[in-house]
């Protein structure tokens, strides 16, 4: 089964659509959350994930929109945004949202997905080997694939220690008995340095895992975004990646 997987995508419909059109032919799309936020069309990303039948589980940012008393843990701009998208977001959308498992495990596949740790899907990163080694205890499954952080990245339980991989761009790691943490990156705000959209593809039989960087019409986003009335800051770090 091949599978593209698609992380914070943060209501950038132009990024998804970019993405969407390079897969090429794929069996199922999963996605780990931050579906919405920061962007300006949360009712189109959730629309389009709908479409084509993404499973995906729940970011902080769908979190915050949907409610609850979260919002105080953003910064200003970020909290600004969820604001808008709350005010903004269709029923339906909110449903999707609400609807969100905070983890999943697909029937019969070694993968766990989770937005940002597998023993705390919601908020935490995992941006170092010890986190990575802190959290290998919480999923069941070989593998875990995580977002939130916006950042590729890859760490494998080597026999003595935690290794942290940094990948190229179209790299693919060969998976094998070690477990391991995989970040495909950002589709819809990228931050580390590239702005192209990230994301990876999974062969589940293979065990490949391949990340890949799509370029999209940055100022199409740009330009909603400020239509919309979302904080200039937000839109301007698109263009660096950041
Ligand atoms: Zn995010």
């Amino acid at each position: 089964m091949i599978v593209a997987v698609l992380s914070d995508i943060h209501a950038n419909l132009a990024a998804l659509e970019a993405v969407l059109g390079s897969l090429g032919s794929v069996d199922a799309v999963w996605h780990l959350g931050d579906v919405v936020g920061y962007g300006p069309e949360p009712d189109g990303v959730a629309e389009r994930l709908a479409e084509i039948g993404a499973i995906g589980v729940r970011g902080n940012h769908d979190e915050a929109v949907c409610g609850g008393d979260v919002l105080a843990w953003f910064n200003p701009d970020a909290r600004a945004a969820a604001e808008w998208t709350r005010r903004r977001i269709t029923p339906r959308t909110r449903r999707f949202l609400e609807g969100l498992p905070e983890t999943l495990t697909p029937p019969e596949l070694p993968f766990t997905l989770a937005h940002g740790s597998p023993r705390d899907p919601i908020w935490e990163y995992v941006f170092s080997p010890d986190v990575a080694a802190e959290n290998l205890a919480a999923f069941a499954t070989p593998y875990c694939l995580v977002g939130h952080t916006h950042v590729p990245l890859a760490f494998r339980h080597d026999p003595r220690r935690m290794r942290q991989i940094v990948p190229e761009p179209d790299a693919t790691l060969q998976l094998d008995d070690r477990r391991a943490i995989l970040n495909p990156g950002s589709v819809g705000q990228p931050r580390d340095g590239d702005p192209a959209a990230s994301y990876a593809i999974v062969d589940t039989a293979a065990l490949r895992f391949t990340w890949r960087r799509v370029a999209y019409d940055i100022e199409t986003t740009q330009a909603a975004m400020l239509e919309a009335g979302l904080p200039p800051r937000l839109s301007r770090r698109l263009s660096f990646g950041q």
